[in-house]
């Protein structure tokens, strides 16, 4: 699929996602917030879940974690719109607690497709839950953050990127440094990473392959079923 065609389908897929009843939280959501930004960027971004603005507004990120996020990449050369912005939940959990692993399960089919549709170069996740999704893996972002990984989403090999989330770097310095610190190394590994070959897939694995930085407890080419679509 060329670049078109992967928007397109990615705006059909939007469309159906907005009516996704695949767990509780449709009954108490606003919105479905599905994904913003350029359909066919090199840089994906992978946040929690909506918050309260975000379900009132249909778009990711829209809060003051956003605006941080904003200025983050204007720090490395690139707007909003440049990037994809997407959540591991696409509805809004009641008052912001935490995602359910059962919400995570249900919904990770949307995020998972996203990932293949838009096939980003470098894929950052933000904060746990979009780590440990798409890592595949246990690791806590204080352990992970800032250390980069290829894993395959379906067919799409991507270079995993954590970090640790704006909302949380928002109330601590040492985390907001990490994360200046962090996202300053983003350029580099955009120019390193090459495109994902394009290949249809409707099973969605991760895969680990061989890292790009050193982690002697991890096994090098296991591969982790995540789920079907
Ligand atoms: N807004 C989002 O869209 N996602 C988050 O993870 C936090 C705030």
């Amino acid at each position: 699929m060329d670049g078109l065609a992967r928007a397109g389908a990615l705006t059909a897929y939007g469309a159906e996602a907005a009516g996704c009843v695949r767990c509780a939280l449709s009954e108490t959501r606003n919105r479905v917030v599905f994904g913003s930004g350029d359909p066919d960027a090199d840089l994906m971004l992978v946040g929690e879940a909506p918050g309260f603005q975000e379900d009132q507004g249909g778009a990711p990120f829209a809060g003051q974690a956003g605006e941080l996020l904003e200025r983050l990449l204007a720090g490395i050369g690139f707007q909003r719109d440049d990037v994809y912005l997407a959540n591991v939940l696409k509805c809004r959990p009641p008052q912001n607690r935490d995602p359910l692993e059962s919400e995570i399960a249900s919904c990770e089919p949307h995020l998972f497709r996203q990932v293949e549709l838009v096939r980003p170069r470098v894929v950052v996740t933000l904060g746990n839950f979009a780590t440990k999704l798409l890592s595949g893996r246990p690791s806590g972002i204080t352990q992970v953050h800032g250390q980069e990984r290829e894993v395959a989403v379906g067919a799409t090999t991507v270079v995993l990127f954590p970090l640790y989330h704006p909302a949380a770097a928002l109330y601590t310095p040492s985390m907001l440094q990490a994360l200046e610190d962090d996202f300053s190394r983003l350029p580099a590994l955009l120019g390193r990473a090459s495109p994902p070959p394009s290949v249809p897939a409707r099973v969605v694995e991760i895969e680990a392959t061989a890292p790009l930085v050193e982690d002697e407890a991890v096994a090098v080419g296991t591969t982790i079923q995540l789920g079907l679509f």
